[in-house]
């Protein structure tokens, strides 16, 4: 340890402000019990004095400056978080944003329009391996295409990050990038091939304006937050020509429909309606173009409209005909959603002790017209509750706060049903007529845009469920990342002991395992007198214990909340609300309300995400049963059943737990290409580097573990050639050039290291590589540059 550092060693210097700062070593004194004492000269000049005795004491390792801003990181010889860092603002000061990570393509936000994603771009990464050109999403998705095309393994493409560090832009680009025909000169003379695949590509497009409307809304992170989870399936024929595509989406935001936080606004749609429909059509709909007087509008503070709410609006209807929903339900579409702002406005007052609605109430009698349903019966419903005990029916009144409760449960229910209707209706757009393309489909290339890791303030059901789907990402990469490595080994017969990781298992367990969180929290959620407060008790006494000790806390100074050791960070959970939401219900007398509507369009989208047999989905991609032979990653559209008390109504954790179940096993099937969005600012400034908070990201993301798991082997392989032709220098000049001349490689790699000393237990020779311990290249490359 001690011969690593000398004077002229460069290293980093720990830094409260930006983390790290680059150093150097300027002198090096061993004290007697083997401790060391560095002065350490930063780049200001300023000098620092650091002793240590462990390798944990003393300042991380630089790189010699030629690696220091590789384009994967993998290549460098100190793998530190110091070093990535370093590499990754490097490069993006270089206005270069993407930076490869081993199998992980790394990249930062530009928070501006930058011209790589042009015709001519796109042309020169179709056919290229993901070495030749500077690193990019299109050479991830190159590589799953051409990954596919070899032999038909599915391919799946999982873009993470948190919210606005661009998943969503980035998915788009790759699914631009790998729906574009491939070889238009090919094709062009057969016409009708060409308008029938750029149908296909249109449709796919036409996705991502529609479930950005429905789906997307402005937080204070992002102007544009998706607030749900997306999987979307490129399929492939034989020919390896795109035929079609499928949509899953997983856990959207439901609060937001009737509720939102200073600042954000309700989902996009709303305002472009307010924004882009005729004012004739407004007044039928009793909207108005200025939507401050709708309560489920207005919470966010004053009027934010966006100029580009009415364009949008328009790309939406485009969009929306595109997939096949005509004018005629377009209005259908609109008239529901009307409905639901009228709902929001509903005047509930209270007397002493009881909610009241007014007959007459305006708001009430529009929403009701629009849904086609009963107001009389409505009312009775949302100021009054029916309890069936064994023998006979109660029936109470309710506060006006409960009743507004319920009032707005059956928004966001309504709301969750049409989104659910939208994505299978896109479904069934896509895999076209009676489902044929996914018949005919051979195999795929998904595209997972989902929500990265969460830790707010204040952390709840959904946070916990997201983190929970970060959790379970973290372990397949894991594995993935662990097992390619092994694979290597073996494949290179390296003498290798194979080494246990210390995975996530234990947090897995924890929240989906049998006696885990998710399931305390099911078992309550079926208790008529359940609570939040009998929930959280539950889990205190079964889970704090001491095989828990290293993942579950009781938080010492938060009431009502605990604590998960997640892989990348502790997060506290309030249970205030989890009970509710993870019921998920509305009451019973108002579902057979809605569902014997006398609007047919209502009947039919709750209809279609309803129906599920005993909780699970009825695949919408195979509407005639036409089963496809490839996966489905399983529908997650969290709509529970509710209908009939005999039926045991799933609720949204055990949903959401068995569509990520299918995910992974569907992950599991193909090859995984991982990209990792950061956000190098929370003010979206362009070109604007905060390195703790990138720091902080390379953490949650995962990206540090794995470097972890690749520096406890041999971190750094090189082929024999390309290691034999840039370090042949080192070697007496006679015997470097004839053996290059003579590309007798591998004997070069043995001289070279040899010749240069190299530390036996340091490297290893392979079948075609030469496999490096962490450091021999840093040592390599001062020895050649003192050449
Ligand atoms: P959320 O989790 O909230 O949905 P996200 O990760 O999907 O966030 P995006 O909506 O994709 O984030 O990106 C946020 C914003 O960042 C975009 O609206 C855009 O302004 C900018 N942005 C993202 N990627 C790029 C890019 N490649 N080039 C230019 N701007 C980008
Ligand atoms: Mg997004």
């Amino acid at each position: 340890m001690t011969t690593l550092y000398s004077p002229g060693t460069l290293v980093y210097l720990e830094n409260s402000e930006q983390g790290w700062l680059p150093a150097e070593v300027s002198s090096c004194t061993r004290g007697a019990a083997g401790a060391l004492t560095l002065v350490l000269r930063d780049e200001n000049g300023k000098e620092t004095t650091v002793t240590g005795s462990s390798p944990s004491d003393l300042p991380h390792l630089r790189n010699p400056p030629l690696l220091e801003s590789a384009d994967d990181l993998a290549t460098l010889s100190h793998l530190n978080e110091p070093s990535i860092l370093y590499a990754v603002e490097t490069r993006y000061a270089q206005r270069k944003i993407y930076t490869y990570s081993g199998i992980v393509l790394l990249a930062v936000n530009p928070f501006e329009p930058v011209p790589m994603y042009t015709p001519e771009i796109v042309k020169a990464y179709i056919g290229r391996t993901k070495g030749e050109l500077e690193p990019h999403l299109f050479a991830i998705a190159e590589d799953a295409y051409a990954a596919m095309a070899l032999d038909g393994t599915g391919q799946t493409i999982i873009v993470s990050g948190e919210s606005g560090a661009g998943k969503t832009e980035s998915a788009k680009l790759v699914m631009r990038f790998i729906a574009a025909p491939k070889s238009p000169a090919l094709n062009s003379d057969k016409n009708s091939f060409v308008d029938g695949a750029s149908q296909v590509e249109q449709q796919i497009q036409a996705t991502n304006p529609i479930l950005e409307a429905f789906g997307n809304a402005k937080t204070t992170r992002n102007d544009n937050s998706s607030r749900f989870g997306k999987y979307i399936q490129l399929l492939f024929d034989t020919n390896r020509q795109i035929v079609g595509a499928r949509v899953r989406t997983y856990l959207l935001e439901r609060s937001r429909l009737t509720f939102q936080s200073q600042t954000e606004r309700n989902y996009h749609i709303f305002y472009q309606l307010c924004a882009g429909l005729p004012s004739q059509n407004l007044r039928e709909l009793g909207l108005d173009s200025d939507y401050s007087a709708f309560h489920y509008l207005n919470q966010g503070g004053p009027s934010t409209t966006e100029l580009s709410d009415r364009d949008k609006f328009h790309a939406t209807r485009e969009a929306l005909g595109i997939i096949g929903i005509d004018d005629a339900r377009q209005t259908s579409i609109f008239q529901v959603l009307a409905a639901l702002l009228h709902l929001g406005n509903i005047n509930v007052t209270q007397t002493r002790t009881d909610a009241i609605i007014d007959d007459e109430d305006p708001s009430m009698l529009r929403a009701m017209e629009f849904l086609g349903v009963n107001a009389s019966e409505f009312k009775k419903w949302t100021i009054k509750k029916q309890i069936t005990t064994r023998s006979e029916k109660i029936v109470t009144t309710l506060t006006a706060p409960q009743a507004v409760g319920v009032r707005d449960s059956i928004s966001r229910f309504v709301y969750a049903c049409l989104f659910e209707w939208l994505v299978t209706a896109i479904n069934e757009s896509l895999t076209g007529k009676y489902g044929d393309a996914a018949t005919r489909a051979e195999t795929y290339i998904g595209v997972l845009d989902i929500y990265g890791f969460e830790h707010f303030d204040k952390n709840s059901f959904e946070q916990f469920c997201i983190n929970y789907a970060n959790e379970r990402l973290q372990h397949e990469f894991n594995t993935y990342v662990f097992k390619l490595a092994q694979e290597d080994y073996v494949k290179e017969k390296i003498n290798w002991t194979f080494i246990d990781f210390d995975d996530n298992q234990s947090a897995i367990d924890l929240m989906e395992g049998k006696l885990g969180i998710l399931a305390i929290l099911d078992e309550e959620s079926r208790l008529p007198l359940g609570s939040d407060a009998s929930f959280l008790q539950k889990l205190n006494t079964q889970l704090d214990k001491p095989a828990n000790k290293a993942v579950y806390k009781m938080p010492k100074f938060a009431n009502a909340a605990f604590t998960i050791a997640h892989y990348a960070l502790d997060v506290t959970y309030q249970v205030d609300g989890f009970l509710e939401k993870n019921r998920d219900t509305v009451p019973e007398e108002h579902l057979a309300l809605l569902t014997s509507s006398s609007n047919p369009f209502l009947r039919e989208v709750l209809d279609t995400a309803l129906h599920r047999v005993g909780g699970e989905p009825v695949d919408p991609a195979s509407p005639n049963g036409v089963v496809s032979k490839i996966p489905d990653p399983g529908r997650a559209g969290l709509v529970g059943t509710g209908r009939g008390t005999s039926v045991k109504k799933p609720t949204l954790g055990s949903i959401f737990k068995s569509s990520l179940g299918t995910l992974m096993d569907m992950l599991r099937m193909t090859n995984v290409h991982y990209i990792r969005c950061l956000k190098p600012n929370q003010h979206k400034m362009a070109w604007e580097f905060n390195s703790l908070q990138v720091l902080a990201q390379l953490r949650a993301s995962g990206v540090l573990e794995t470097i972890r798991i690749s520096t406890a082997g041999y971190p750094s392989r090189w082929t024999f050639e390309d290691f034999a032709r840039r370090y042949f220098t080192l070697i007496p000049w006679r015997d470097g050039p004839s053996l290059i001349k003579r590309e007798q490689f591998k004997r070069l790699c043995v001289l070279i290291a040899q010749r240069t000393g190299m530390d036996k237990t340091k490297y290893q020779m392979g079948e075609t590589k030469i496999f490096l311990r962490t450091g021999v290249l840093a040592t390599l490359e001062s020895l050649r540059s003192a050449k």
